[in-house]
Order: C-alpha cells, then structure tokens, then sequence
C-alpha cells in the first residue's frame, strides 16, 4: 500500500525525457518559459511535446498523452479546457488522465510569498486531495425527466492510500498535525468511510496529531484564521474548494504549483488547473504557478540543485514589485518576469555537479 513513489532512471548521458502537454488557455505560452529557463539553466531533461486538442469529441489525443506519460513516467502540463457545451459523454480530458494513470494523490503547498500582498501572513499549509474518485467519478443519469442522480463513490481503498500518503508526507516533511475534511454529519455513509479511513491511518503514527472538521466550518476557518492548519486532507470535490480558497489567500492562482502523484506516475501542473482563456497569449499571466511546478517535478526527478537554482530565483524575482503582474496587483509582464529569473540564475552561475 504504501510503496514510495520512484521516478524513472535517467537514460544514458543523465538525461530524463518527460511529457510536455501545452493544453489550452495559458498553458502553452507558460510552458514555452519554462522551456526556456531550462535551456538556459542547462537542465538534464527533453521534453517530448502531445498536443491534445480539447475541440475533438474523441478520445484519441488525451490516450496518446497517456501512453507518452506511461513511457515516460513524469508529465508537466497546462490545462486541456472542458467545454460546458460538449455533450455529457465528454469527460474531462485532464480527469480521464488522472484516474487512467492512478494519481491518486493531489498535493499543494500553500506557502505565503515573500513581497506578496495578502491579507493574511505565515500561512504554510499542505493540501493532499483524493484525486480519483468521489464526486469526480463520472457517474451522472437522468433517472426520469427532470430527476438527475450523480453519484459520488467513496471507497476504502482509496480513502485508506490517500490518508497513508498525507501522514507519510507530513512525517517526511516534519509537519505536527493532519487535519481530514469531510461532511459525515450529512453524508454518514461515504464521508464517514473517508474519515474512519483516515482515523485508521492515523493509529499508525503517533508522533502526529489527527483532527478532523466539517468542510463549511472549514472554509470559514481558512478565510478568518488560515494560520491555524497544517496539513490537510480530504475527498475529491472539498479538495478542489478548499484548494482554491487556500490559493486565493496566497495571492491567486498564478502562484501556486500542484501535483499528481500515483505509484508509478507523477504529473506536474498548476495547482487550481486553470485554463486562463481570456488572458491568454497576451504576456500578462504570471508564470510563478508553472515555474514552481517545474521545480516539484524536477525534485521527483532527484534533480535538486536545479529545482532549487530555479525556485531561489523565482522566489527572488516575486520580491521586486515592480516586476509583479497584473493578478498581484502590478504591471509587469510575463517575459519581464522571466527574463528578471533568467538574470538571477545567470548571476548564480551554471550548474554542472550533477551529472
Ligand atoms: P477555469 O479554467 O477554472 O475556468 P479561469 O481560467 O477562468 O479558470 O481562471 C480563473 C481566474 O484566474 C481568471 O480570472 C484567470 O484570469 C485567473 N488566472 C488563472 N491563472 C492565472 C495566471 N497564471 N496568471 C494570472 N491570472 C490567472
Ligand atoms: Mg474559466
């Protein structure tokens, strides 16, 4: 069950080959930086680019994407829009391959930003989501006319992995205490698995305090006293809620980096997944979120000392307000942005220990 997530050998020379999906929206203008930043930075790895073209109502992009990252084993990707329009047999493109390739395990840290105008400061909390099943299962029907039943599956093997992996986590990272979110005084059955999953669980590690709370409570919470939690974790569709609001009190979706983490696979993204569509290609998003996602993925790739070259110069970069985009309420824009990283890694020096 809880077998450590092992990312792939390097190829001969030290070289990782990932999956590169550009997505809609912002994605790919996003990922062309981070492209470019590790040129620059001299980064071991090749990215192997898979268009997947959300206006197709056929599945055969989004299983080619799927197959690169099973070769693969690591993805970084924007966001594949979900037309409201399509019809209901569409599932999401970025769903499917969640759950085709078992990344079970969304996890954020959301870390208040040096130079980041917030209401709220010293908020560190690390989310873990459930990110195969509940809500998100796929499972809607017109029972009789005007009568729709959508079903959210709750199951004790997944609820039992996702809360082994947020203890594991907060162990490894020395965090005190994990917090499960759920409704199990309304949904008794389905969130009560969840939590007693979770209590389980937390048997097995004594050196962590567990509590619970109901998710309402739990988003007013947040918004009035953020600093009160530590890590998180939580079925499906309170993830992407509570996530969201998390993001939010950070400084937005531009800043904070997701991943997903299976057994086998791991992809990197955006931690809100968004699409961006009515900022795109206008240099105005802020890369911080994909530039910080590039950083987690290539701490799974073992690849650290370039993780973190990039992350201290991004993180150095967001303290000089004038560079800050529109979001964080600046003027810069996003090749300034990138340009001031590249400036900084340059000034570093290029690495050349690791290989
Ligand atoms: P979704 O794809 O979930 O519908 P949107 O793309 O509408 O979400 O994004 C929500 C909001 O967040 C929009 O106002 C969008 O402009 C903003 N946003 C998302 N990502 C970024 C980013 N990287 N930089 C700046 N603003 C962003
Ligand atoms: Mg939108």
């Amino acid at each position: 069950l809880t077998r450590e997530n092992i990312p792939p050998p390097a190829k001969y020379g030290g070289r990782h080959t990932v999956t590169l999906i550009p997505g809609d929206g912002i994605g790919p203008e996003l990922l062309s930086h981070v492209r470019e930043v590790f040129r620059f930075s001299c980064v071991p790895v090749d990215f192997e680019v898979v268009h997947v073209n959300s206006a197709l109502e056929t599945e055969d992009d989004i299983n080619n994407a799927i197959t690169a990252i099973r070769r693969n084993g690591v993805a970084l990707k924007g966001n594949i829009e979900t037309k409201h329009t399509m019809s209901p047999s569409v599932k999401s493109r970025n769903n499917l391959l969640r759950t085709s390739l078992d990344l079970y395990a969304n996890v954020m840290h959301c870390q208040s930003l040096p130079g980041v105008q917030t209401r709220h400061k010293n908020i560190d909390i690390m989310i873990i989501r459930e990110n195969t099943e509940g809500e998100y299962s796929n499972l809607e029907h017109e029972s009789v006319s005007g009568v729709v039943e959508s079903l959210k599956i709750i199951t004790r093997n997944n609820s039992l992995r996702v809360a082994d992996y947020a203890f594991r986590l907060a162990r490894e990272k020395g965090r005190r205490r994990v917090t499960a979110v759920h409704k199990a005084n309304i949904m008794k059955l389905g969130d009560g698995l969840f939590l007693q999953c979770c209590r389980e669980v937390a048997s097995g590690y004594p050196d962590i305090t567990f509590d619970s709370m109901i998710v309402d409570n739990t988003t007013m919470q947040l918004v009035s006293k953020p600093q009160q939690f530590d890590v998180m974790v939580m079925p499906n569709l309170y993830g992407n809620v509570v996530s969201n609001v998390c993001a939010g009190l950070v400084g937005g979706p531009g800043l904070v980096p997701g991943a997903n983490y299976g057994h086998v696979y791991a992809v990197f993204e955006t931690a809100t997944r968004n699409t961006g569509k009515s900022i795109a290609d206008k240099n105005i998003a802020n890369p911080t979120a994909m530039l910080l996602a590039s950083c987690m993925m290539l701490d799974h790739l073992k690849l650290y000392d370039y993780a973190s070259l990039i992350r201290n110069a991004v993180l150095t970069t967001m303290n000089e307000t004038r560079l800050h985009t529109a979001d964080i309420g600046g003027q810069g824009t996003t090749s300034e942005v990138v340009q001031s990283i590249m400036r900084i890694i340059q000034s570093k020096g290029q690495l050349t220990s690791e290989l």
